[in-house]
């Protein structure tokens, strides 16, 4: 099996050979790939000749896209370039544990400090910085003397706002600025070149149309070869220290081989990985399941491949929420960090259905179908507004959800009661990765199946617990599973009871995570508050005491909750939304609440909750 792992990565890259060893360093810092988007440069500053006569020192700014491979932001900021600084500069905008929890720090962590190992057995480092962009940046232009700035573009309200001053400030210091989009298949921007002023199709179909259109998948570039296009690493450091604005060194050009040294040690103590509690967060002793970094990401991409069965047969509906051991890939942490090129696999995978003689699956069960669904996701972030919000979103349906702050924290906590939902909620929060249908029974529970509480909110949550929390992804698929957008049949509700049944009936999955339940009889295992009081003695979990009774009752609140959803449908349309933004071109629909809230009466009045 390993064998024929190895070899399809080998013929892979062997695909890719010629260019990797022949690399050969262009004479300028030409773009030339075709995701370019040079922005840049000085307006008026300096004469041509000068800047030609310059040595071109590059910033490349890691932000996703954490990898040396397919990378062709960081193969740009190679060509041509006399030194080249590898950053990363953790934000404080993102380093808040309410943001993003401590296993997702921990994996942000992990993956740069595998970058930086790996930077380093090619000679070169990582500098990693803390500090806002918009600050940090100029430090460095002014300390290194950089006259070329290039990262990966990102398509995230935050990540065009920053990047877009950061441009402004390099303009403005005569650095040249270019970017690539490559953490998606094809470049967001060439989707929207094709939608002719449209919004994007709400319908899968309708957008595998037009991925088709767009032609091949651009293909991986090759993978930055360090040791011939880096310059070596202490003399990048002692001519940054000569040119700079006095940072750290230990006093410019003398002191031979000691000062060196020592000016090195010191930029290597000042640009290191921190650790969690240098970064303000507990240090938490949870096992690693997956690793974060590059190297581990091709590892988990590599052994997938490897079993040529389960690639050509993946259907995702057919996996299971709560296998206890993970029944898809789980290489999502790893593309949303950009450890591993979104591209990279999709060529892997077709390239190893193209090898197999018998039928595969397709999209949209496919896994070249998840991968579309991630382009898709990726395409409404780009291009709807307010897309993460309720109001003023074109395309989602507007829904006079409940706030209830004791219902939210029940969900939160896994407190609410049922344990198939408890036991889910769990798993996320102590590991930070939870299969599809488990976040499609939490999310639906949370909003329309049984507490009436916001997608919003619940997006939230899991952008807080998930490794991959992924804001184009997260929020488009609370969109769907809430009924908001996408996914209109809000009349099928999946049963906190019934639907884990369906792929554990003994209950293995509750009894690892509510361990409270583990002598549950299997009979009550998913509804304990039906065991008989001397049963629930005997197992040592009396339901109200050791574990809680169900928050809402699911068989009543889920048909009122039904008769809710319809009347802020019926709302919709009289108010012209229709089914959303592809049927009638995407129109801000106004906020249905006043209609539909008043109806309250109608489907039994406030929600029903248990005490
Ligand atoms: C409420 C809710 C919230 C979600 N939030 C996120 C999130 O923040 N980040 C995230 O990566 N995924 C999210 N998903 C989508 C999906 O659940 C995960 O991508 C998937 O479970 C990750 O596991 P995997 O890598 O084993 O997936 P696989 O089934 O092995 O799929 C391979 C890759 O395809 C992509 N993919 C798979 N399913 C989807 C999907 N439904 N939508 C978009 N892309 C998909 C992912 O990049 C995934 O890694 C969410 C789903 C729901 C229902």
């Amino acid at each position: 099996m390993l064998r024929v792992c190895t070899t399809i990565v080998l013929l892979f890259f062997i695909s890719l050979l010629p260019s990797v060893f022949s690399f050969t360093l262009p004479s300028g810092p030409t773009t030339t790939a075709m995701t370019t988007t040079a922005v840049a440069a000085s307006p008026g500053t300096k004469s041509a000749a000068a800047t030609a006569a310059r040595a071109v020192v590059s910033i490349h700014w890691f932000r996703k896209g954490l990898r040396l491979h397919d990378n062709p932001a960081f193969l740009e900021a190679c060509q041509g370039a006399t030194h080249v600084f590898p950053v990363f500069i953790l934000d404080p905008h993102f380093a808040k544990p309410e943001k993003i929890g401590v296993l997702r720090y921990r994996f942000m962590l992990q993956t740069i400090q595998d970058l930086d190992d790996n930077l380093r057995k090619l000679g070169s480092r990582l500098y990693v910085v803390q500090g806002q962009p918009v600050e940090a940046l100029p430090r460095l232009f002014a300390r290194w003397g950089v006259t070329k700035l290039t990262f990966e573009s990102d398509i995230e309200p935050y990540a065009k706002q920053r990047d877009n001053a950061v441009c402004r400030l390099a303009a403005a210091k005569g650095v040249a600025v270019h970017t690539f989009a490559s953490h998606t298949l094809h470049d967001p921007e060439k989707y929207v070149a094709k939608l002719q002023g449209k919004g994007p199709p709400t319908v899968y179909q309708s957008f595998l149309k037009i991925f088709s259109s767009l032609g091949p998948v651009p293909s991986v570039v090759p993978m930055v070869d360090a040791s011939v296009i880096l310059p070596p690493l202490p003399k990048a450091l002692w001519k940054g220290d000569e040119e700079g604005e006095g940072g750290g060194g230990g006093g410019g050009g003398g002191g031979g081989d000691q000062g060196e040294r020592e000016a090195v040690t010191a930029l290597q103590d000042e640009f290191r990985v921190p650790t969690l509690i240098e970064m303000g967060y507990p240090d938490t002793d949870a096992p690693t399941l997956y690793p974060g970094g590059e190297t581990a990401a091709l590892a988990r991409m590599d052994l997938h491949l490897s079993n040529i069965k389960y690639i050509t047969t993946f259907e995702k509906p057919k996996t299971s929420p709560n296998a206890l051991r993970p029944s898809t890939t789980v290489l999502s942490p790893y593309l949303k960090h950009g450890a591993l090129s979104a591209r990279l696999f999709y060529h892997s995978l077709s390239s190893v259905l193209a090898k197999h003689k018998g039928p595969h699956t397709q999209p949209p069960v496919s896994l070249v179908g998840q991968m579309l669904w991630r382009e898709f996701y990726y395409l409404h972030g780009h291009a709807t507004k307010n897309y993460d919000k309720m109001e003023g979103n074109p395309i989602c349906r507007q829904i006079p959800w409940g706030q209830d702050k004791e219902l939210l924290a029940a969900w939160e906590e896994g407190r609410t009661g049922y344990p198939f939902i408890d036991a889910c909620m769990t798993q996320l929060r102590e590991e930070g990765w939870i299969h599809h249908l488990a976040r499609h029974a939490l999310a639906c529970f949370l909003t329309r199946g049984d507490l009436w509480q916001s997608w919003e909110e619940g997006a939230r949550v899991f952008e807080i617990y998930l490794l991959d929390a992924d804001w184009s992804l997260n929020t488009g698929n609370w969109l769907w599973l809430s009924a908001s957008a996408f996914f209109h049949q809000y009349f099928r509700v999946y049963s906190p009871v019934a639907f884990g049944l369906k792929t554990d009936k003994e209950g293995e999955y509750i009894k690892k995570y509510v361990p409270v339940l583990r002598k549950m009889p299997v009979k009550y295992i998913y509804e304990p508050w039906k065991a008989p009081k001397a049963v629930q003695e005997a197992a040592g979990c009396v339901v109200g005491r050791d574990y809680p009774m169900p928050v809402v009752e699911h068989s009543v609140v889920s048909k009122a909750l039904m008769g809710r959803m319809k009347m802020a449908y019926d709302a919709g349309k009289a108010e012209g939304g229709g089914e959303g933004g592809e049927d009638k071109g995407g129109g801000v629909k106004k906020r249905a609440a006043a209609s539909a809230g008043a109806g309250d009466g109608a489907v039994g009045g406030k929600l029903k909750k248990r005490a």
